[in-house]
């Protein structure tokens, strides 16, 4: 095999095989030369059809439903949305469902705030056992249910559905925030009963960092006026002023605003979030299989895997050390994620992203070749 020196088409630029932030198109990166006023008119119009575009994206009607932008990264969305959607209330509880590192992010919020919770540990990467919410459920009063679709901490898909008809039947008042981070723009999610739906720009829709969004039932956000206990969380206060001025209440990140635009045009012109999944799952589909020639073996059972990320076992061998692993993939140009569970060591590689399948074919390449430099044998034990 021909030795690969600089894997890199355009030079220093190196693959993100990582959940976000990804590798962006460069005209996602050119669209950023520009400086805004954040009350300039044509800012203004660029924020309102942002948000129309996410709107159509999740095929919501802009009568029941509101995209709310919010500056900062995914977890600033999310804790907003459970700050907004819990009244100020003693008695409000939330449930939190929990299999790996983002549904206990959702219990940190919840702590954080000093609000009163319960969580449902299902264990890393261990499907929700629906028998046991919904005895949960029926077990006392929840002012608000919050839950993941995907764990990218492991790449597991969550059954969003199943839990939006248990919510119906034995909470019918409770909020539900989904965390839809990085599914959203790729995945679909059924929305019926689900009230917040947070997302980010810099995942599946494939913009830069900077702003979050969350997808909420504008009924119910006009109920959820005074709730946050924080001002620049407050999704309610947040929306009333794009309604009403089109503008954020704080300094808006411009700049990615203008990324995400030219994002969603990219994704439109891809033909959507149900092309850009076939994108991805055939990214994911070649990476797997590549991998199980060299040897490494996913932490999930085939049935599980989803196409945003996927989490691989060290190979056990003496020779084998992450970081050097991740150095030498780095050096190559590949930047792949360190793994985010701690019951088993794994690493993570994402197919999301500007990554098409020469993309994953030259990472395969490139991984072969570190684990020979490093002197694993291939297929590696
Ligand atoms: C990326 C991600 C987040 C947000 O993480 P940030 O680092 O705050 O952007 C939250 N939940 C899930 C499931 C994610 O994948």
């Amino acid at each position: 095999m021909s030795r690969i020196m600089d894997s890199s088409p355009e030079g220093r630029q190196k693959k993100l095989f990582t959940p976000g932030p990804l590798s962006c198109t460069m005209a996602v990166k050119q669209a950023m030369l520009h400086d805004y006023g954040s009350r300039d008119a044509e800012f203004i119009d660029i924020v309102k059809d942002v948000r129309q575009r996410l709107l159509d994206i999740a095929g919501a009607s802009p009568v029941e439903w509101s995209i709310v932008p919010l500056q900062g990264s995914g977890t600033y969305c999310v804790e907003a949305a459970i700050h907004t959607a819990v009244p100020r209330d003693k008695d409000a509880r939330v449930l939190v469902l929990s299999n790996g590192a983002y549904g206990r992010r959702l219990a940190q919020i919840c702590a954080a705030a000093d609000l009163s919770h319960d969580v449902l540990e299902f264990g890393e990467a261990q499907p929700y056992d629906l028998a046991k919410v919904e005895r949960q459920l029926s077990s006392r009063a929840y002012a608000c249910v919050a839950a993941v679709h995907c764990e990218t901490s492991c790449g597991l898909l969550n059954p969003v559905e199943a839990l939006a008809s248990s919510l119906r039947a034995r909470q019918p008042g409770a909020a539900f925030v989904v965390d839809a981070m990085s599914s959203f723009g790729a995945l679909p999610v059924r929305l019926d009963r689900v009230h917040f739906l947070v997302a980010s720009a810099n995942k599946c829709v494939q913009g830069v960092p900077g702003f979050g969004f969350v997808l909420a039932r504008t009924q119910r956000l006009a109920q959820c006026a005074g709730n946050a206990r924080t001002l620049s969380l407050d999704l309610a206060a947040q929306h009333d002023e794009m309604e009403r001025s089109g503008q954020f209440r704080f300094t808006p990140p411009t700049h990615a605003l203008l990324a995400a635009q030219q994002a969603l045009r990219e994704l439109e012109a891809e033909g959507g979030p149900a092309a850009r999944r076939r994108r991805y799952e055939h990214n994911a589909s070649l990476l797997v299989a590549g991998a199980r020639e060299l040897g490494l073996r996913p932490l999930l059972p085939a049935d599980a895997l989803c196409p945003v990320i996927t989490a691989f076992l060290y190979p056990r061998h003496a020779r084998f050390a992450f970081a050097d692993f991740y150095q030498r993939l780095s050096a190559l140009g590949q930047v792949i994620y360190p793994g985010k569970i701690t019951s088993v060591e794994c690493f993570r590689i994402g197919c999301i992203g500007d990554l098409y399948p020469n993309d994953v074919k030259h990472l395969l390449k490139c991984i072969g070749q570190v684990l020979e430099d490093m002197g694993v044998p291939i297929p590696v034990p």
